[in-house]
This record gives C-alpha cells, structure tokens and sequence, in this order.
C-alpha cells in the first residue's frame, strides 16, 4: 500500500469506486472518466508502478490473472460486439496513474491506430 498511490487507496476503500470485480490479488473498477460505454479497469491489489515492474517478478501468476479477468470482463460486458484492452505505460505511453491497470474498452467502435 503507498498512502500516496490513487489506485491504492481505492484498492484499500479509502477512496470510493465503482467495484465490478474484486478478489484478495485483483481489483476492477469503472472508470471515472470513462472513454466508452464500457470502461473498466483492472489492476493489482499490490503496488506495481507499471506492467514492466510486474514482468520483473519471477512468478508470472499476477501477469497472467490480470489478463484473464481483463478477458472475462470484457467478454462478459461486450459479448460477441468484442472489446479493446490497453495498458499505458511510461509517459510516452500516456501513462497518468502509476499503479499498473489494464483499461478495457468497449460498446463502440475502436479506431486504429490509437492516438
Ligand atoms: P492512464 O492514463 O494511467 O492509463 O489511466 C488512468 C485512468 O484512471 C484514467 O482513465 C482516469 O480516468 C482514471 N482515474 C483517475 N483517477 C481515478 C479515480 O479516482 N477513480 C477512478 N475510478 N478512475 C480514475
Ligand atoms: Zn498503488
């Protein structure tokens, strides 16, 4: 938990959200300022600046369950219409929040390529 991280302390319920999936390793909420009809995100209970500090731990257990729940939502919100799920990192990335999230978009169309 860093006191100083907005992700965590909404992970820790000292700042209010929209819960949609919440297990003891993973969190999802929806998005404040939500891109799409659909926007969640999907984010480790523990503090992991960006997704190239998580791909440093030898245990890709985290890894691999963000984006399976990152799937199923998706599925679950879109069906067959499909989804989009993007993970900005560094500020080149456009990265705003430093605790690693998994953005899932979807209930429109997706243009190519991303700004
Ligand atoms: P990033 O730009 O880091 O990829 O995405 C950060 C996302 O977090 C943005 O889409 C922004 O709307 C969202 N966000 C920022 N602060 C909050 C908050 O306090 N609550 C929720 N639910 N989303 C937030
Ligand atoms: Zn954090």
């Amino acid at each position: 938990m860093h006191s100083g991280c907005i992700f965590c302390r909404i992970a820790a319920g000292e700042i209010p959200s929209k819960v949609v999936f919440r297990d003891e390793d993973v969190i999802a909420i929806e998005d404040v300022n939500p891109q799409a009809p659909v926007h969640v995100l999907v984010m480790p209970v523990a503090h992991h600046p960006d997704i190239v500090d998580l791909s440093h731990c030898a245990d890709a257990t985290m890894m691999a369950k963000l984006f399976t729940i990152a799937s199923r939502l998706g599925h679950q919100r879109t069906s067959s219409a499909g989804f989009r799920m993007v993970v900005n990192t560094g500020p080149q990335g456009g990265q705003t929040v430093d605790h690693l999230h998994v953005h899932v978009l979807g209930g429109r169309p997706m243009k190519w390529p991303p700004g």
